[in-house]
């Protein structure tokens, strides 16, 4: 049986999986100490979940414990990072290099580091938003501090080459940071073999809860940050204030089991995207999809429909919660500049919708929104 509406908008956040929900309910009522109390058993064991977590987050990454640091979700993480390193590196070198379609976190951040005087490069992209490594390898000189690069787009879902960047990093010599958000859960993620400084990355995208996140700062690589949050020294003096051990506890059990599962859900989730590509495509003429074909997540479809204002067709379907351009990563909703970034025709940027499949996603659902978009596509044409 159909309930409503079907949520399809898991790129912008999804809903917290009940086995997550499960482990997080004790450290509401319960175990609800302040991790950093030392002096009672509240506090001690607050701490050992939060401890416990850490560890456990780590491991499933590829990471040591001590390089995990927590903070209110991928943004605060973008911030610490970015802001961070060209802060303690900025009386040596002043350049970053990345794309433009990264997330708005970390073209925000951009443009407030380049008003604080520091060098933005913006690398050239192609129709599926890939970029040149060449071009990357070229960019780096003397003056570069850091390649801040994600791992998967959160409009159109096309994957960067973590693991080539991060080695053209190591050998050029300047940090790598990555925005992985929409990565971690849903593609193989190991700190190691991407050769990563520092990674980004959240709860909230993957069945956790939401105002959770970590950054991940490689201790190998001994890269300095200005913390960005002063008081307390909790997370080693990089990120002060109370820890939200609720969200942690959720965070590393939402992160174990999208891992332990990423095979069979990564097969199913891939299935019912394409069922609904491969439908819409024999149903209705004249769409187009943004991205890559091959090189998506999983879960990530998103089609120019030709004549049609996205936002309009959007709401005609109120039982079905897409998106249009950008609601993840935005408050103020623009036309996207990701799809603007691809070089996508002005009219079919406002003719684009994106579909973000989830766990919870059944045939009979996908099937409804086939349905429901064959109809309502040609009601609109006409
Ligand atoms: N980076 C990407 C790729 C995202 O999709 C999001 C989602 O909004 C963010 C960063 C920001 O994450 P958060 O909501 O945890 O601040």
């Amino acid at each position: 049986m159909l309930t409503f509406p079907i949520y399809l908008d898991n790129h912008s956040t999804t809903r917290v999986d009940p086995i997550v929900f499960e482990a997080m309910k004790p450290y509401f009522t319960e175990i609800y100490g302040n991790a950093a109390s030392k002096s009672h058993e509240f506090g001690w064991k607050a701490e050992a979940a939060v401890e416990g977590s850490r560890k456990k987050i780590a491991e499933l990454l590829g990471a040591e414990k001590n390089e995990i640091i927590f903070t209110s979700g991928a943004t605060e993480s973008i911030n610490l990072a970015l802001k961070g390193i060209s802060q303690y590196y900025k009386s040596k070198k002043n350049k970053i290099i990345t794309s433009p379609t990264e997330h708005r976190a970390t073209l925000d951040v951009c443009k407030s580091l380049a008003k604080a005087g520091f060098e933005i490069v913006f690398l050239h992209v192609d129709k599926y938003g890939m970029i040149d490594l060449d071009e990357l390898r070229k960019s780096i000189d003397d003056k570069t501090i850091l390649v801040s690069l994600m791992l998967a787009n959160n409009e159109i879902g096309n994957i960067f080459p973590v693991e080539e960047i991060g080695k053209i990093c190591s050998e050029k010599g300047v940090y790598f940071h990555s925005d992985c958000t929409q990565g971690v859960g849903k593609i193989p993620v190991n700190v190691n073999e991407m050769n990563l400084d520092l990674m980004s990355f959240n709860a909230h995208k993957i069945y956790g809860p939401k105002g959770i996140g970590a950054l991940y700062i490689n201790s190998k690589s001994k890269v300095k940050l200005v913390p960005q949050i002063d008081g307390g020294g909790h997370e080693r003096g990089l990120r002060s204030g109370t820890l939200n051990v609720p969200a942690i506890v959720g965070y590393a059990k939402a992160i174990e089991l999208s891992i332990r599962n990423l095979d069979s859900e990564s097969v199913r989730i891939r299935g019912l995207r394409d069922r609904l590509h491969d439908s819409l495509k024999t149903n209705i003429e004249n769409i187009y999809l943004n991205g890559h074909p091959e090189n998506r997540l999983y879960n990530n479809l998103n089609i120019a429909f030709e004549g049609v204002n996205a936002d309009l067709l959007m709401m005609s379907m109120k039982d079905i919660a897409v998106s249009s351009g950008s609601a993840c990563s935005s408050a103020s909703p623009e036309p996207s500049h990701v799809l603007k970034a691809i070089g996508l025709r002005e009219d079919l940027i406002k003719s684009s919708i994106r579909f973000g499949l989830g766990r919870f996603n059944t045939e009979e659902e996908i099937d409804y929104v086939i349905e429901k978009y064959a109809e309502n596509v040609k009601k609109f044409r006409k």
